[in-house]
């Protein structure tokens, strides 16, 4: 496969790229636009890009709102009792179709990477099996990891720990942990030191939803980060949410950066779901509830958005498109600076591809998988401004999706 005129991302200058057996053979600068060879692609000076990773997402949930209760008042708790009245209803052939249905969407928006939480707290663990299945089914076509996640628990769901090393043996790839859902605190501590130990018995990542709450004495990211630094696997886990480190003291903040940065976790936060979640038991003013993602940033501590949820219990809107993410995160976290807005793409490919330890297979190099995604848009802040469509997305050199780009007429209101 060979693609023509291809901007790539911080370059100015058109390139050309090469394709062969799967890999990426050749890219070189072009001193100006040249005219497309036959059998060639045309990217027509449009962003070339490493594909979006969906980092964060619950494919075993998606397409349920409203199965067989609306959550109406919005919390994150509604939505825990809402799927318990809908987990009694899951077989391998209703979530099969959920998830086909949902990595497709995903698919069409430019998505080749995602990271699903599976929920545990099932004794069948039906949702997790089924997803493993389908990481294996579907290997060619879409990367996928599985996280274990003990939804109600792990040390307060009955059998939590027997199911969690029933997913890992089953094949789980990433081990997951809720400590400030455990009923105390000293369980919260206590499991985030059983998901370290864990992850090292079996050689597993780590994703946490950690502190995904408002309450500012929510401490287990810094039990996270210490268990991760001590053990030395900083770069395999990932502190999910996070929510309550907005809300914490900045004081307490600035002491346990040192420890984050030491440790080298990664972060991921998901805009749209936390500003819907979080702050419900605030009347005026309402805090925003996402984490600290911009101070995390400028720490040089790596941080990545995920929409975490699409028509489920929890968030129901939601539609596969990781740009619509980055616009809601960069508007909350207020990172709106001409410097911010030049490398935003970072927060949906590169750095989520460091907390997926993909690193090594993913990017727009020589060498590397041949698969990349064509935008809308120039550069990455011309495809944030204008929430570019994503035209065409490459695997191993071959097309997976392709979408015209829309036509409009207008009345015309600039003369000529
Ligand atoms: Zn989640």
């Amino acid at each position: 496969m060979k693609i023509v005129n291809a901007r790539l991302r911080q370059k100015p200058q058109l390139h050309t790229l090469e394709i062969t057996a799967g890999l990426f053979s050749q890219i070189s600068e072009q001193s100006s636009s040249i005219e497309c060879p036959e059998g060639a692609i045309d990217a027509g000076g449009m962003l070339l890009c490493a594909p979006f990773v969906e980092p964060h997402i619950h494919l075993d949930a998606a397409l349920t709102a409203g199965e067989p209760n609306w959550n109406q008042s919005g919390t994150l708790f509604e939505g825990i009792e809402r799927w318990s009245e809908r987990k009694p209803m899951l077989n391998e052939a209703d979530i099969r179709r959920r998830v086909l249905e949902t990595i497709e969407l995903l698919v069409q928006n430019g998505v080749q990477h995602i990271r699903t939480h599976a929920d545990i707290s099932d004794p069948s663990l039906v949702g997790l099996k089924t997803l493993c299945t389908l990481r294996d089914e579907l290997k060619d076509k879409i990367d996928l990891q599985v996280v274990a996640f003990p939804q109600d628990g792990l040390l307060s769901f009955p059998n939590g720990l027997q199911l969690m090393e029933e997913a890992l043996e089953f094949g789980a790839d990433v081990v997951g942990g809720i400590p400030h859902f455990e009923y105390t605190r000293d369980l919260g501590v206590e499991s985030m030191k059983t998901v370290i130990e864990l992850a090292k018995k079996y050689d597993r990542l780590v994703d946490v939803h950690c502190d995904e709450i408002d309450d500012p004495n929510s401490r287990f990211l810094e039990v996270l980060a210490c268990e991760a630094l001590f053990n030395e696997l900083g770069s395999r886990v990932t502190a999910s949410h996070t929510t309550a480190m907005h809300s914490y003291d900045n004081a307490y903040c600035s002491k346990l950066f040192r420890l984050l940065k030491n440790s080298g976790i990664n972060f991921i936060s998901c805009p749209t779901e936390s500003i819907h979640l979080q702050g419900r038991f605030d009347t005026y003013p309402k805090r925003r509830g996402l984490t600290r993602v911009k101070e995390l940033r400028e720490a040089g501590i790596n941080v990545c958005f995920a929409e975490d949820s699409i028509f489920d219990p929890w968030y129901s809107l939601g539609n596969g498109k990781l740009l619509r993410s980055l616009d809601f995160g960069l508007h909350i976290c207020q990172m709106m600076g001409y410097r911010d807005f030049e490398s935003a793409l970072d927060l949906i490919t590169d750095n989520s591809a460091r907390t997926l330890n993909i690193q090594d297979r993913y990017g727009i190099e020589t060498g590397k998988p041949g698969n990349f995604i064509l935008l809308d848009g120039e550069d990455d802040y011309s495809v944030l401004r204008k929430q570019g469509d994503v035209l065409l997305s490459v695997r191993l050199g071959e097309v997976i999706m392709q979408r015209e780009p829309a036509r409009v007429t207008s009345a015309r209101y600039i003369q000529d």
